[in-house]
């Protein structure tokens, strides 16, 4: 029988434990960090110490980290393995043990504890990290050919231009060891999911570029709970994990419909509902408000998606707060501030799935007019998308996926001029109708700000984490 989600969990939490590592909470999803939006990584609550800017209280610890990553939002559904809400579990040394420690228990971790089996795994490390490759080799005893050296971007990892730096080793799962190893491509998702991540903080980087060792090395790792669930559930994505398939059950449920039977289209929005619904709960339980700046937009965008997705399956009533019960009774056990806070998290999206909805129906008959009237493979116009956005309410994500659907696209440039334009007459107005700072502000936010986030470019990552 495989393990469930709490007991992958608990099982990782207390193999460091028994290698001395202090078990501490998740922090919150709104990070003590202004630099980040959200919490992106288990290593973000330790950035102080890693910066040498606080001592720890510990030299060893490991939490399982709960995590939003807006950057990975387009893939929602659509690959396997990313989610914008999961779990990173980790273990970190804070100038205590290195490299070939680190190593080793990964390994320990992944086959004594999981029960990997040795030939389903791969592992990369940086190009030039010969130590890591020597230890992979020689101590563990990977097979050579199983060992892929990769270049900077995805094996190399800084928190900024300067500062700690340092190479990392990833471990992978191979799904299909038969195809051999002649010829493996890590990019390949269909074969390899990457469920570890080892990060070797060994250097710093001063302003000139130059790398100088550490003192102090640190590890920072990172396991994502959703993918070791996939793993040994032996599911083919994490979305049917325990973790998350009631959630996806329950809005089946509401919708009639039975997600194994469904087509690809309804299960990625099933998928994007059971996704972004534990981010939400998880966001307000955490304090979070909608609102159209920063967090608050981020909330509001995913509490809309839930909403979009919901009528894409034929739902038609409010329905969030249900399956944000289900994503409470899932959480609850191991997040406590989930329940205690069930009024202000059921009361905020019920809130803002029915003003939503309201303007999604005036929105949607007026796209769908306009729809009409644009010619096949042409654009919908600037003007019309800026009009969705800015009486109706639909991001321009929004107006393009229902244009993609109905094989159009949109006026970007165009949507971009109409919303200069309004904000120039806005601007005006407000000079002589509101004097009031907060009126000018509030109205500064509806327009400036959402436009900022709407490449999900994720401005918020300052840099690659792990
Ligand atoms: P990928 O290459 O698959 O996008 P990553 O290299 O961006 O992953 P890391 O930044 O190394 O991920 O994060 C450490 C671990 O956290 C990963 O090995 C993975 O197990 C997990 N993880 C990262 N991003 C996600 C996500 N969006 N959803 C679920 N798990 C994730
Ligand atoms: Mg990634
Ligand atoms: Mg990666
Ligand atoms: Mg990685």
């Amino acid at each position: 029988k495989s393990l469930t989600g709490a007991q992958i969990r608990d099982k990782f939490l207390q193999f460091y434990a028994s290698k001395h590592h202090q078990i501490l909470p998740s922090a919150s999803l709104v990070p003590e960090d202004p630099t980040v939006l959200l919490t992106i990584a288990g290593m973000l609550p330790f950035k102080p110490i890693f910066l040498g800017q606080k001592n720890p209280d510990y030299p060893r610890a490991t939490t399982s980290q709960k995590c939003i990553r807006t950057n990975d939002i387009e893939n929602v559904g659509r690959t396997a393995r990313h989610h914008t809400f999961f779990e990173m579990l980790g273990n970190f040394s804070f100038g205590d043990y290195f490299k070939e420690q680190a190593i080793a228990w990964s390994w320990e971790l992944s086959t004594q504890v999981f029960n990997l089996p040795p030939e389903n795994i791969v592992v990369s490390v940086f190009e030039e990290d010969d130590e890591a490759f020597q230890i992979w080799q020689n101590s563990i005893g990977i097979p050579p050919q199983r060992i892929k050296r990769m270049g900077e971007k995805d094996n190399f990892w800084k928190a900024g231009p300067t500062g700690p730096c340092g190479p990392c080793s990833e471990l992978y799962y191979d799904f299909h060891p038969e195809l051999g190893e002649e010829n493996i491509d890590l990019e390949d998702d269909s074969r390899f999911i990457e469920f570890y991540n080892l990060v070797f903080m060994q250097y710093n980087r001063d302003a000139e570029g130059n790398l100088t060792p550490l003192q102090n090395k640190n590890i920072d790792t990172g396991m994502g709970l959703e993918r070791m669930a996939q793993i040994l559930q032996q599911v083919p994505n994490n979305y049917e994990t325990d973790l998350i398939f009631p959630i996806i059950e329950t809005a089946a449920k509401i919708a009639g419909i039975n997600y194994k039977n469904t087509d690809e289209k309804t299960k990625v929005s099933l998928k994007v509902i059971g996704d972004h619904v534990r981010s939400v709960v998880h966001m307000i339980a955490d304090g979070i408000t909608a609102s159209n700046t920063d967090r608050g937009y981020v909330l509001r965008r995913l509490i809309r998606r839930v909403v979009r997705h919901g009528r894409l399956i034929g739902i038609e009533g409010e329905f969030i707060t249900q399956v944000a019960e289900t994503a409470m009774q899932l959480s609850e056990s191991v997040y406590p501030n989930v329940r205690e806070r069930e009024t202000a998290i059921k009361g905020e999206l019920q809130r803002e799935e029915s003003r939503f909805l309201e303007t999604l129906e005036r929105g949607e008959k007026l796209l769908a007019e306009i729809i009409a009237k644009t010619p096949k493979n042409t654009a919908i116009s600037g003007v019309d998308a800026f009009t969705l956005y800015d009486t109706y309410g639909f991001p321009l994500e929004l107006t393009q996926e229902i244009a993609e659907e109905q094989g159009l696209t949109v006026d970007v440039e165009g949507f971009e001029a109409a919303m200069k334009e309004q904000q120039e007459r806005s601007k005006a107005a407000h000079e002589t109708i509101d004097l009031t700072v907060q009126g000018s502000l509030d109205k500064l936010a509806e327009h400036i700000h959402p436009t900022e986030f709407l490449g999900y470019s994720s401005p918020q990552i300052i840099a690659k984490v792990q």
